[in-house]
């Protein structure tokens, strides 16, 4: 018999917090079997990007948190959080103690450039510094030279967006959101005045979406800077503008437009918007990327566009040019991180699968194990793009079902190293109620929604009593 009767209920170890991981639960919750749910994070806090990853001055998009909460609450529902999966438990013994196990461990990592003086001190990728300013305590311990005078950001798309903004807004402008402490008074401090935004591509290929672009134009003391010679675009470009696929590049192109014909503010910042530019070295101030000493310039080689219209590529045209800068982030795209016990495409960044099954080296499915969210399809979309995703995910498991280990299974109990007093201090859901009502509390006297903790230590240090099954209120 397969599992999910309430005498044989479906036991699935959920293995991330973020929204995937949450979208999938609700798949599993509404899906009619008798489900027990086990969602594995290796912070004490749930909610993955949503937490860490949103920036602090996009309240809105955390909306989603009040419908992972509603499901967390759940009496099928557990979350093991301070857990890590793959050091503290194998996926060997997950597969023995669960029906399936669902990754939903989204993309941790980050693309490379691949040039001389990438990881000179004063360039970073675009996660340590977003992680730094959502006070994630991996990067906690970060230094961002912000004595710099200019910044260069690589990359188009919102996570620029985002870097961009919160280097550019001023104190006021952050001082009452969720932004880390340690972040708002290193920015507060800050002597940036110069921002370029460089894209490898057109204007018309630019990746963010017009709403968070025309952000830019509405920031307290900062004005975004445009050439109008960018926005004379080639045939195909204009192609893609009169497509309805191009329907978000034309509204893009429309607020280039504005911000180019704008009368310039006598601002303390400003914002440059570059195209058709990559970055080919980062100097140090001793004229080389290995010379030990830290980031003074960056060489960029001019494009030009190559291909049809959607197909057209960055070609280098061999023309270069030096911009001086102290700090520079790549935000070229977030990359999966493998797991070990679970087949990983290094180059995609992503556990290979079909139709959200994982498969092995030669296609085959592994039974039983399931990806969703950006581990699968890799790091592209928005919140909720992931909700689709990962129904998609457990429709495939529930055809599985009659396929699928049918054992009992014990769940969170059958894995040794998390008995009390052996592995990590677990936290449940209602204990983070705990470290989330002390976050609130932290916040309400600056006028923030909270103030995050940004270490793991000081959160377990909250959490007095050995372990909360449940949250004693709805
Ligand atoms: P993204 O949208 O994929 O943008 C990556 C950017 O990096 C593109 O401009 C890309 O240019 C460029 N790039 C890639 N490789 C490069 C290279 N080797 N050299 C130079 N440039 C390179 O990724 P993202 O900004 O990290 O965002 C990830 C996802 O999260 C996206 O779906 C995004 O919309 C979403 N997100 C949404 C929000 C929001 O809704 N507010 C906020 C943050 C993130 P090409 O186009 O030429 O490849």
């Amino acid at each position: 018999m397969s599992a999910g009767s309430e005498q044989h209920p479906l036991r699935v170890a959920i293995v991330g917090s973020g929204p995937s991981g949450f979208y999938a639960a609700e798949g599993l919750l509404k899906s009619g079997r008798m489900v027990r749910l086990d969602m594995f994070e290796r912070l004490p806090a749930p909610f993955g990007l949503v937490r860490h990853g949103v920036a602090p001055d996009h309240p809105k998009l955390k909306e989603p948190i009040r419908i992972y909460d509603r499901i967390a609450r759940v009496p099928e529902f557990r979350l093991l959080g301070n857990v890590t999966v793959g050091r503290d438990v194998s996926v060997e013994e997950l597969r023995a103690a669960y029906h399936a196990v669902l990754f939903c461990c989204g993309a941790e990592s980050d693309r490379r450039l691949g040039i001389p003086g990438e990881d000179l001190p004063g360039s970073h990728t675009a996660t340590e510094f977003v992680g730094w300013y959502n006070a994630h305590p991996d990067y906690r311990d970060r230094e961002f030279d912000l004595s710099q005078e200019v910044a260069v950001i690589i990359g188009q798309g919102n996570v620029a967006i985002d870097v961009c903004r919160i280097l550019a807004k001023t104190v006021d402008e952050l001082k009452h959101t969720d932004i880390a402490a340690h972040a708002l008074e290193c920015l507060a401090a800050s002597r940036i005045r110069e921002i370029h935004l460089i894209g490898r591509r057109g204007p018309a290929q630019a990746k963010f979406t017009t709403k968070e672009f025309r952000e830019l134009g509405e920031l307290a003391d900062c004005d975004p800077v445009v050439d109008p010679a960018d926005l004379e675009l080639n045939t195909e470009s204009l192609a893609e503008l009169e497509d309805r696929a191009g329907s978000v590049a034309k509204k893009n192109l429309e607020v280039l437009k504005g911000f180019a014909s704008r009368p310039a503010r006598p601002t303390r910042r400003r914002v440059f918007l570059r195209f058709l530019l990559s970055p080919v070295e980062l100097l140090d101030d001793g004229g080389g990327g290995g010379g030990g000493g830290r980031l003074e310039q960056v060489v960029l080689e001019r494009n030009r566009l190559e291909g049809g219209p959607f197909r057209q590529t960055a070609r280098a045209t061999g023309e270069r040019l030096t911009l001086a800068c102290g700090l520079l982030f790549r935000s070229i795209g977030y990359k999966g991180v493998a797991i070990p016990g679970v087949p990983f495409d290094p180059r995609q960044g992503v556990f290979p699968s079909r139709d959200g099954r994982i498969v092995d080296e030669a296609g085959a499915v592994i039974p039983g194990l399931y990806a969703a969210g950006w581990i699968k399809r890799g790091p592209t979309g928005i919140i909720g793009t992931n909700r689709a995703d990962s129904m998609a995910t457990v429709n495939s498991l529930l055809a599985d079902l009659p396929t699928l280990d049918t054992g009992p299974k014990l769940g969170a109990e059958g894995l040794a190293g998390l008995r009390p007093g052996q592995g990590p201090r677990v936290v449940s859901y209602a204990d983070w109620l705990v470290i989330d009502g002390a976050e609130v509390q932290r916040g309400a006297s600056k006028g923030k929604p909270r103030e995050k903790f940004t270490r793991v230590a000081e959160m377990l240090r909250l959490l007095d009593r050995p372990f909360r099954e449940k949250p004693t209120e709805p």
